[in-house]
């Protein structure tokens, strides 16, 4: 008997096709088209791309795998997308809070950073943001910021995949002194990134009301002429659809459009200030919205209609944006039991933006919202391999009745235990393996000094 079972073993594991990695949970969530939540699953992995998902018996079967991780304690998920942030603003963290946009900009943000920010300041803010992010289970991140050249090193550095836009902006900063040569730096910066395995490399023009309309245009050839996304806050504040109504008679996204600023890959944060009309205009031309829904409750700054988005099956995703001021920190839990709560408190209706649907806003409508959904966004065969184990051992994750509630509801950043992002393990039981932590909090800490002694 002994022999004929060792025998058949040995025959299927003949039959049995290589694996670079098993990784096995109690559930998988998979966001694949039919929403499948597998109870005892797995997901194998062949170098940077899922092979195959399903049930941990016949994964095991199919697959012979050189390493596993098997967490029958854990629900295996896609990894969290956030489609808006800025991660080196990490070193400003709450620097100045409980302020409206404007006088938090200009009183505080701009100074700050027209003293302090440097090549430097952007690698260990980056390093700082991206460790807080792969602990907490995002794996893409969607930046705006100076030296975005760096920033992408950073990330390269982490493991991390990122949508990063070089920022252009119509005044002097750290790393340009006019937005020609920015738009110059971004095409070097595209040049050198776009076939990066990581990095998608974009155009970032700040906002409509930063940017002459000459610069929006050039934001948009240069966005065009390399095929990469072009970022941008838009109708965020109330104050910028007024100002907009009073100069042009037109809302923001209704100038853009007019400009013909959106008529490629665009990647829209806040998107609060939209009327029908506009959200016409966003859903006609394919843009992504990056919902951001601390931020805007921190500044006051309104509530995106994202009901009204999600009905129209516009490619919402979601975002912590600033981690300075306006959030402060890049928690994506956070954000999507915020973006579920908060359309349920504005329209009166608990059944409006379910946890399914808050869950879905941050993987696979995120990588639509990125234009990535062919590549990240849920865990199917042919995708990056970009995966996350939460744990659900702890007080808040007891008992479970349905693991996609779990996630939105109940479950937190500090949960997540192992991160992979294009098939290499970023992070194991809950330690980072790709940056040095304790560097990066000390620089943390040096940049505080800084940062105060050059606002006195
Ligand atoms: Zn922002």
């Amino acid at each position: 008997m002994y022999r004929i079972c060792s025998f058949f073993l040995f025959v299927s594991s003949l039959l049995a096709a290589p694996a670079d990695w098993i990784w096995s949970a109690r559930y998988v969530i998979t966001e694949d088209s039919q929403r499948r939540v597998i109870e005892n699953g797995a997901v194998a992995i062949v170098g940077d791309h899922i092979v195959a998902v399903g049930a941990r018996a016949e994964i095991d079967a199919k697959f012979q795998a050189k390493q596993r991780l098997d967490r029958p304690e854990a629900i295996l998920a896609p990894g969290l997308i956030d489609t808006h942030t800025h991660a080196a603003m990490s070193l400003f963290r709450g620097i100045a809070d409980d302020l409206k946009l404007q006088d938090w900009l200009e009183k505080f943000i701009f100074p700050a950073e027209a003293r302090n920010v440097s090549a430097d300041f952007v690698r260990w803010g980056t390093r700082l943001g991206c460790l807080e992010m792969l602990l907490g289970g995002t794996t893409t991140f969607t930046d705006m910021y100076y030296f975005e050249d760096v920033v992408a090193e950073a990330a390269k550095e982490a493991g991390m995949r990122g949508v990063l836009g070089e920022t252009v902006i119509g005044f002097p900063v750290a790393d340009n002194k006019t937005p020609a040569d920015a738009l110059k730096y971004t095409e070097r910066y595209i040049q050198r990134f776009r076939n990066d395995p990581l990095i998608v490399p974009a155009v970032a023009p700040h906002a409509l009301y930063t940017n002459s309309d000459e610069t929006l245009k050039a934001a948009r050839a240069l966005a065009d002429k390399y095929g990469v996304p072009l970022v941008i806050h838009l109708a965020e504040t109330k104050k910028e659809l007024d100002d907009t109504m009073a100069q042009r008679h037109m809302t923001p996204t209704k100038v853009l459009d007019t400009l013909g600023i959106l008529t490629g890959r665009t990647v829209a944060a806040h998107c609060v200030w939209v009327d029908e009309a506009d959200r016409a205009v966003l859903k006609m031309r394919g843009v992504g919205v990056a919902h951001c829904p601390s931020s805007n409750m921190k500044l006051a700054s309104g509530v995106a209609p994202v009901t009204e988005m999600l009905a129209a099956d516009m490619a919402v995703g979601l975002g912590p944006d600033g981690p300075a001021g306006s959030n402060n920190d890049f928690n994506m839990f956070e954000e999507m039991d915020l973006a579920a709560k908060l359309a349920k408190v504005t329209t009166g209706n608990p059944q409006v933006v379910p946890a399914s649907a808050a869950l879905e806003m941050a993987t696979i409508r995120g990588a639509r919202a990125l234009g990535l959904e062919r590549e990240i966004g849920s865990l199917e065969a042919g995708k990056r391999a970009d995966l996350i184990m939460v744990r659900i051992d702890r007080p808040n994750a007891v008992p479970l009745y349905d693991a996609v509630s779990q996630m939105v509801y109940a479950l937190k950043a500090e949960d997540v235990r192992d991160v992979m992002v294009n098939g290499k393990p970023v992070v194991r039981d809950a330690a980072i393996l790709t940056l040095n932590a304790p560097a990066i909090l000390r620089k943390a800490a040096e940049y505080q000094v800084q940062v105060s002694q050059s606002l006195k």
